[in-house]
């Protein structure tokens, strides 16, 4: 139990700000336990049944009224918890004597398994059913509503960690910074943050002590948690994050001397497209596909696609956007894969790989955005994830070749491709290094483990050296090597990276002013002179502390 007295807590600051609020936790779903005892009057527990679907009906229509696309599914839920099928389900497991809350979960969990073996359109109302469960069980316990709390004002959302699905409404949510126990610098807590421009820490443990309500300052930049501020530090704190930074420099990204370094963005969402459209940026970099389809229980047809396709590439008309084929696998999963479970999924069938079990989900994304490009115009760039062999980056790029797709490149974020890096760019038109998973690979590390997050700082020498090899390699054969990792998002290491010959960045798209202010204040030499004391560094520590003290001397 936490006391009053102010303490501070840190973790891993992945997302810069400061912000001072109160936290309130994300609430996971309520299970229910099949020995709890049953009611003693089997007619009042259906009521109370009754009356919680009825309740669930009554919130979902509430939310609906928003209008939009949401509001519609929002209200087709709310005329599902009203079905009387569920009700009856759920009544003849009280009947046979189950307790009333797990009662509602058989029923429901029933339900989508059926919904499951229909496939298409029925399967993916499971999950809408789902959250019916989740909120009449809520009910039924008398327990906080699962997902994202709305205490009523801005707060810190503490979590164990975030899935990708859990964020799905953090946007429009009042959540004001990001605070979890687990999670690791390229975690995708670490990367929402960035691309919402919501101050983060990571790898907390202390974090799980933290109860709802009580105020925090949040550091993003040094990740510290300062519980309990006194009120001295409150108004010190508020102060300094009101202060807006000045940016100096628009545009295309360069250095002092002129050497060009396309800044772009790195998006996921069509949400992500619209911010990233209105930003003063060079254009996408990393197009994250698998992020639209992340609860898909059915393939998305070739046609939806190419709608999505055509929605995201409309934004950036006149600027490249970059797509990423289907990153899907390991901490990814889409369900629609139906990939099998594997013991050790980070590097079993994951990103390109998954085309040896389905072939026909790569061909019909390559179709679709062929025929999205062919209808935008769009200046579009194809590139696979998890590449690991110059045979696979050919087959890759003959499949979209042959699709139509005339800008075809490969992200280098295994090893042994960053080794034989000028064995894959024969290959292709150009690479894009993943720095997240290269350095998983590289140093061995779960990206989503927080007790070897250390071994994942992004100023990994070991890392650095890779990138340097495939920046060498790509110059030699006059290719483009950019890097679409969280790495890019860090100003000093951005320097760095451009010393080491990257022609391109893409970033979380709130990040890239800063780095495009401080490539401005330096030569390519200097840049250079960044990269050559990074990479003599034995340790992240020190290859920071050698290029701050190298840019010292620049002014
Ligand atoms: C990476 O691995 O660096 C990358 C950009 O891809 P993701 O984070 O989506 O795996
Ligand atoms: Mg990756």
């Amino acid at each position: 139990m936490i006391t009053t007295a102010a303490m501070l807590m840190s973790g891993h600051g992945v997302s810069q700000g400061l912000v001072c609020a109160p936290v309130a936790r994300l609430t996971p779903p309520a299970t229910t336990d099949p020995e709890e005892a049953p009611g003693d009057n089997p007619a009042h527990e259906v009521q109370r049944v009754r009356e919680a679907l009825a309740q669930v009906a009554r919130q979902l229509t509430a939310a609906a009224a928003d209008g939009g696309v949401a509001g519609a599914i929002l209200q087709a839920a709310a005329a599902m918890a009203q079905d009387p099928a569920l009700l009856q389900a759920a009544a003849g497991h009280i009947g046979q004597g189950s307790p009333t809350a797990h009662s509602v979960t058989l029923a429901i969990d029933a339900y989508c398994r059926q919904l499951r073996e229909l496939g298409g359109y029925m399967a993916d109302r499971v999950t809408d059913l789902e959250d019916i469960r989740n909120r009449a069980i809520a009910l039924l316990l008398d327990v906080p509503l699962p997902g994202i709390p709305q205490p009523g004002g801005p707060f810190v959302l503490v979590a164990h960690d975030l899935s990708p699905a859990d964020t799905a409404h953090l946007a429009t949510s009042d959540a004001v910074a990001l605070l979890t126990e687990a999670g690791g610098p390229t975690s995708h807590t670490a990367i929402l943050s960035r691309s919402l421009g919501l101050p983060a820490v990571v790898g907390c443990h202390e974090a799980a002590r933290l109860t709802d309500g009580t105020p925090v300052i949040l550091d993003g930049r040094t990740g510290t948690v300062e519980v309990h501020p006194t009120p001295q530090r409150l108004h010190q704190a508020r102060q300094q994050s009101q202060a807006t930074p000045q940016h100096q420099t628009f545009g295309p990204g360069r250095t002092a001397d002129g050497h060009g370094i396309a800044l772009l963005t790195n998006i996921g969402t069509a949400a992500d497209a619209a911010r990233a459209a209105a930003a003063d940026t060079e254009g996408v970099g990393l197009f994250r596909t698998e992020f639209l389809f992340l609860n898909r229980r059915e393939a998305p047809t070739a046609d939806e696609q190419t709608e999505a396709y055509t929605q995201v590439f409309r934004n950036f008309a006149g600027r490249p956007i970059t797509v990423r084929t289907l990153d899907a696998g390991s901490d990814k999963p889409l369900p629609f894969l139906r990939l099998p479970d594997e013991e050790n999924p980070a590097p079993g069938i994951r990103g390109l790989r998954t085309a040896r079990l389905q072939p026909d989900a790569l061909a019909t994304q390559l179709s679709a955005l062929a025929a999205a490009q062919h209808h935008t115009g769009a200046q579009l760039k194809v590139m696979a994830p998890m590449v690991s062999t110059p045979n696979e980056a050919a087959h890759f790029a003959d499949l979209a070749r042959s699709h139509g797709l005339d800008t075809v490149g490969v992200m280098i974020e295994v090893p042994a491709a960053a080794l034989r890096a000028g064995d894959i760019i024969r290959h292709v038109d150009f690479v894009s290094i993943g720095t997240n998973d290269l350095a998983q690979y590289v140093m061995a590390a779960d990206r989503t483990h927080h007790a070897v997050a250390d071994l994942l700082d992004l100023w990994q020498p070991a890392v650095l050296s890779l990138v340097a090899q495939v920046g060498r390699a790509a110059a030699d054969l006059g290719r483009p090597a950019g890097l679409c990792g969280e790495a890019a998002a860090d100003p000093l290491l951005a320097a760095v990276l451009a010393g080491l010959q990257m022609s391109s960045l893409s970033m979380a798209t709130p990040a890239v002013a800063t780095v495009r202010d401080q490539l401005a204040r330096l030569t390519m030499q200097q840049c250079q002179e960044m990269a050559s004391a990074a990479l003599d560094a034995s340790d992240p520590d020190q290859a920071r502390t050698a290029v701050q003290k190298a840019i010292s001397q620049f002014s």
